[in-house]
């Protein structure tokens, strides 16, 4: 039966948190007849943490700022999610992050439950040192549901490895000893991984080569659409570029690029790193950032924030496979329209999996502290992203589902069952 959308989502600018309970409504008739029961725990997160994070500035003044904490099911295992710095962060936006964590892991089987933080902050206007209070202060204001067992962070837009460090020093401070598990994405000296920073964009890519070779789409000289040119984006290109695979446009806040013959990454690193932004980048031509989303290309990969792929430009997208690197990129009627244009979209909750999937890894190296090789990692990470996607393809295929769908069905039954079979305390 063709699926309506309910009105209130046919408008643009939905929440990502109406996003995702509107996944959940599609999901819900595909599921096991005794999980239904237990369906309206996805619906609700189990705890919601705000605090109030003052911070003295370098010019002495005291600015606050509001950050969150949010717990969205902890059936599986104790928390696992990043944190995000950005301006438009709500406790709405973390909550559905930290819905999508609880889909994620348990569609790659880590043993985790789902959990997402933010700062409502524009980290690019403060200066290191501010940066650092800001992080102490929150990591010390959330510190009641952090631990190695409880709650592990991780990095999300506009954190990296420096920040997770001052959250695991800050964190071990007050404990009164080394806790280097409370957090994962952490810098090698500190116990993080081999093969971490590049673990998303490597994922992003494991997908989208599983997805290519369902349909017969060679990597080796496809054409690929990058957005977002951090963690995740500048990871997949590189790595879709390394096996033969042309870069043909990128955007981020700074701007867009296209060139037909590839864009040079490491000539547009080199670039950014001196100029700050794509602006002036003579390797490819600028363009508006509309005609981003019209370059003909194989792969597009969304690698940035929410709600990148709309009612307004679904219709006009040239791509062959969307591969969801951000959390969140394509809006619900977004998604029926790729559907009817018969666009594959390999969901969010698998595609960038490879971040949380490496981020275990590192938890268990650091638990057992025994640290495993780049090549092993790496391997590992490629078998399991390849096996939950083939797992979610079987899914679609044999029930007639997209692989969004397909991805929540093999998700919600794995931490719905693990809700039943908990039962209800007390
Ligand atoms: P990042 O801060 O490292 O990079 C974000 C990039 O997106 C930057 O290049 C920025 O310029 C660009 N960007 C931001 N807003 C934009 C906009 N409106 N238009 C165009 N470009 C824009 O962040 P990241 O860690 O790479 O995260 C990107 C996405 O991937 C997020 O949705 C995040 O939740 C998701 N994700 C990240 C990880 C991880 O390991 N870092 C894991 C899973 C999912």
């Amino acid at each position: 039966m063709a699926y309506t959308l309910p009105s209130y989502l046919s408008r643009e600018n939905v929440g990502p948190w109406e996003t995702y309970l509107e996944q959940v409504e599609r999901v819900a008739p595909h599921l096991d007849k005794a999980l239904v029961p237990w369906i309206e725990t996805l619906r609700r997160p189990k705890r919601s943490l705000i605090v109030d994070v003052p911070i003295k500035l370098d010019s002495g003044e005291v600015a606050h700022f509001e950050g969150y904490r949010v717990h969205h099911n902890l059936s599986r295992g104790p928390g696992k999610g990043g944190i995000r710095f950005h301006p438009e962060v709500t406790l709405s936006e973390v909550m559905a992050l930290a819905a999508w964590m609880t889909i994620k892991n348990a569609v790659v089987q880590v043993p985790y439950g789902g959990a997402k933080g933010g700062i409502r902050v524009d980290p690019k206007r403060l200066s290191l040192a501010e940066l650092e209070r800001l992080t102490r202060r929150y990591t010390s204001e959330i510190n009641i549901l952090l631990g190695p067992d409880r709650d592990i962070p991780a990095p999300d837009v506009n954190t990296n490895e420096q920040v997770m460090a001052w959250i695991m020093d800050t964190y071990s401070m007050n404990q009164g000893r080394t806790a280097t598990g409370v957090v994962t994405g952490k810098p090698l000296s500190l116990g993080g991984s081999l093969g971490r920073r590049d673990a998303t964009g490597r994922g992003v890519f494991v997908t989208a080569r599983e997805a290519a070779r369902r349909i017969g789409l060679p990597i080796e000289g496809a054409r690929i659409a990058v957005q977002g040119f951090g963690n995740v984006g500048e990871a997949a290109a590189r790595i879709f570029a390394e096996h033969g695979a042309k870069v043909v446009a990128l955007q981020d806040e700074s701007g867009s690029l296209q060139c037909d013959s590839g864009i040079d990454l490491a000539g547009l690193r080199a670039h950014c790193a001196q100029a700050g932004g794509f602006g002036g980048f003579a390797g490819a031509e600028a363009i508006p950032a509309e005609a981003f989303w019209r370059v003909p290309c194989d792969f597009l990969v969304p690698a940035a924030v929410e709600n990148q792929i709309t009612e307004a430009n679904a219709g006009a997208l040239r791509a062959r496979i969307v591969v969801e690197g951000a959390n969140g990129p394509t809006t619900p009627a977004a998604d029926l329209i790729l559907q009817e244009r018969g666009v594959m979209v390999v969901p969010d909750v698998v595609a960038n999996a490879g971040g949380v999937t490496v981020s275990y890894f590192e938890w268990v190296q650091d638990i057992s502290s025994f640290f495993w090789s780049e090549a092993e990692i790496n391997q590992r990470l490629d078998r399991i992203m390849a096996e939950a996607f083939n797992g979610i393809w079987e899914v679609a295929q044999a029930r007639s589902l997209t692989l969004r769908t397909a991805a929540f069905v093999v998700g919600c039954s794995r931490v719905l069952e693990a809700r039943a079979l908990r039962g209800l305390y007390p």
